[in-house]
Order: structure tokens, then sequence, then C-alpha cells
């Protein structure tokens, strides 16, 4: 393990591009479970697709009750010590960006600029408007629903959704752009706290290693990537970045 630890804090110091993947893994010591873990918040219902919450409005009452349902835990999350240790890559001038597919908005709320995140799967604190595209904070969304208004309306008409993607509904493909040119382009791709079961998300690691990239996983369980990575490291998020940036510390 120290070896791998090592190994990693070399290249993320010597690397000119090192771009980090993140997963609900990432977020876990937070107190949000994954996606996979039996019983959380997020395994409890069948979601609703994207279809049925534009046709019907029932769909769109049950959508944002669940929603409702979630947000004090949401907002009681706080970023842990796997962000933290990612701000302070950033901070030493060692970070290119963080692709992520949580929606949690932990990477911004530990201190990375907004433009050195890249939403694959959007953020739940914002609210956007299916018509006119308007975005609302998720406490203004909260406060209506918590005042009787069960599926709430933009101004304009259109249907407020969390600026999500749920099933069924298009990537944002700028996002979707934006890290795939980061993964094309790094040096050092590092997997955290992810299965890389999610397209296509989980082609960013693929399209690092085609374009020579040094490819890294640190992740508790099993991943399809797990025989072509360079370093494995099966082992909890903040302890393991924690020490990496520690034995960077020794290095520059
Ligand atoms: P996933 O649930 O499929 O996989 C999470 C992985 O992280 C698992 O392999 C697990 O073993 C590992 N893990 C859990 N805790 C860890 C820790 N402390 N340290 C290291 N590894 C740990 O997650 P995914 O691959 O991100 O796919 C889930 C999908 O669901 C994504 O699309 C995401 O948008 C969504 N989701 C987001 C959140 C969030 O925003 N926090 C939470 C749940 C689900």
């Amino acid at each position: 393990m120290n070896e791998k630890i090592s190994l990693i804090a070399q290249r993320i110091s010597e690397g000119d591009e090192n771009v980090v993947f993140t997963g609900a893994g990432i977020s876990t010591e937070s107190g949000i479970p994954d996606y996979r873990s039996k019983g959380g918040i997020w395994d409890k219902f069948r979601p609703v697709y994207f279809d049925e919450f534009m046709s019907s409005k029932n769909s769109r009452i049950e959508y944002w009750r669940r929603k409702a349902e979630l947000y004090h835990d949401l907002m009681k999350a706080k970023p842990n010590s796997a962000h933290r240790s990612l701000v302070r890559l950033y901070e030493m001038g060692l970070l290119e960006a963080v692709i992520t597919q949580n929606i949690d908005g932990l990477h911004q709320e530990s201190g990375l600029p907004d433009e050195k995140v890249v939403e694959l799967h959007g953020n739940t604190r914002r609210v956007r408007c299916m018509s006119c595209g308007k975005i609302i904070s998720i406490h203004e969304a909260q406060n209506r629903i918590e005042a009787g208004d069960l599926a709430p309306e933009c101004g304009c008409g259109g249907y407020l959704k969390s600026d999500t993607v749920s099933f069924g509904q298009s990537m944002p493909e700028d996002e979707v752009q934006k890290a795939k040119e980061l993964s094309q382009n790094c040096d050092f791709f590092l997997v955290v706290g992810s299965t890389l079961l999610v397209q296509p998300a989980a082609l960013m690691p693929y399209y690092a290693k085609q374009s020579g990239a040094f490819l890294a996983i640190i992740n508790l369980s099993e991943t399809p990537y797990d025989e072509m990575c360079d370093v494995l490291i099966r082992g909890k998020a903040g302890e393991v970045l924690t020490e990496i940036v520690n034995e960077i510390r020794g290095l520059i």
C-alpha cells in the first residue's frame, strides 16, 4: 500500500495535467450513501423517468416529494477529507480538473472553483425550468414545496426540475465533451469511488488510458478497469487521499 501511495504521489507531483474522476464513493464518508448500498436513500424507490416527469403532474408531485424527503440529509452533508485533499492538490497547482458523476455539490462546497469541476450528471443544489432554462436554488424550490406547492412551476409556466440528469434524460453535451477532452489530454488520471459502470461517464478512464495517461484507481470494490489500470488501491478515499497529499508535501 505504501509503495502504491508513493507511486501515485510521485506521478501527481510530476504530472503536467492531473485529472481526478469521482463517483458516489467519495461522498460516503460525508454520510451520503452510494448508489449500490442497500437500504440507502437512493434505492428506496423506482426512479421517476424523464418522460414521466414531463408528461404527468402526478409524476412531478412524486418526484418532488422524494426530493423534499432527501433535501435535509443532503444539506447536512459536509465535504470530507477526500474532498479536502483534492482542494490541497488544487492549491499546490497539481490539479487540472475534477470530473464528477456526483450531484451533491460537495467539491465546490469544499473550495474547488466551479470552473475546475465538470459535473456530468448535474447538481441537485440547482433547479432548472424545463421551458426557459431559468435556474433557481434548491432552497427556493424546497420552501415552495413546504408551503404546499407540490409540483412547482416557473413564472413562464414551465416545469421546475432538479438540474440533474434523470433516467431517460439526455446528458449535458458541453460537460461530456469537456470531460472527454480533459481525459484525452491529461497525463495522470485518478478514479476515486466509482464502480465505473454508468455510461458515458465510465468511458473517461478509457479515453485517458488510450491517450497514454497513467491510470490509478482508489475504490473499495471491483471495477471493470482494475486489470488495465497502472495502480489500484482498495481503500477508503478519505484516508488514502490524505496520505497521498502528505507524501506529495514531502516531495515538493
Ligand atoms: P456507485 O455507487 O456505483 O459506486 C460507488 C463505489 O464507491 C463503489 O464501488 C464502492 O465500493 C466505492 N466506495 C464507497 N465508499 C467508498 C470510500 N469511502 N472510499 C472508496 N471507495 C468507496 O457510484 P458511481 O459509480 O458514482 O455511480 C452512481 C451514480 O449515482 C452516479 O451516476 C451518480 O450521479 C449517482 N449518485 C450520486 C451520489 C452523490 O452525488 N453523492 C450518490 C449516489 C448516487
